[in-house]
C-alpha cells in the first residue's frame, strides 16, 4: 500500500462524462422503480447512504467489459444491493438486501 495518492482517475470511465453519466442516471430513475437485482420497490426520496438508498449500477460491470454509458446496460438498484454484488455478473448467485421497511404493495 505504497500508493495513496488521491486523484480523478482517467481510468475510472465512470468519471470521464460526469454529465452524460448524470443525464443517464436522471433517465433510470424516472423510468424504473424496482431494484435490478433484488426485485423490491427502491424509495427514491431517501437520501444517499443508506443500504436502500438509489444507486445507478451497470448491469455488466465496468470491470467486466460492460458501458456505463449504455442505457441498456444500466439499472436501478439498492446500494446495499449493489454493496453485495460487487463486481458480479448477472446470474451470479448473490443474495438480496434485508429490506427493514414494510412493503406497501403485494406483487
Ligand atoms: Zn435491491
Amino acid at each position: 500500500m505504497a500508493q495513496t495518492r488521491k486523484y480523478s482517475s482517467p481510468k475510472d470511465p465512470r468519471k470521464r462524462y460526469p454529465k452524460l453519466r448524470s443525464d443517464l442516471r436522471k433517465r433510470v430513475f424516472a423510468s424504473q422503480d424496482v431494484c435490478g437485482i433484488c426485485g423490491r420497490e427502491v424509495d427514491k426520496t431517501l437520501p444517499p447512504g443508506t443500504p436502500l438508498s438509489p444507486e445507478l449500477d451497470e448491469i455488466i460491470p465496468v470491470s467486466r467489459g460492460g458501458s456505463p454509458y449504455d442505457i441498456e446496460n444500466l439499472q436501478l438498484v439498492h446500494r446495499g444491493c449493489n454493496q453485495r454484488k460487487g463486481a458480479k455478473m448477472p446470474g451470479d448467485n448473490i443474495g438480496a438486501v434485508e429490506n427493514p421497511l414494510p412493503v406497501s404493495k403485494n406483487w
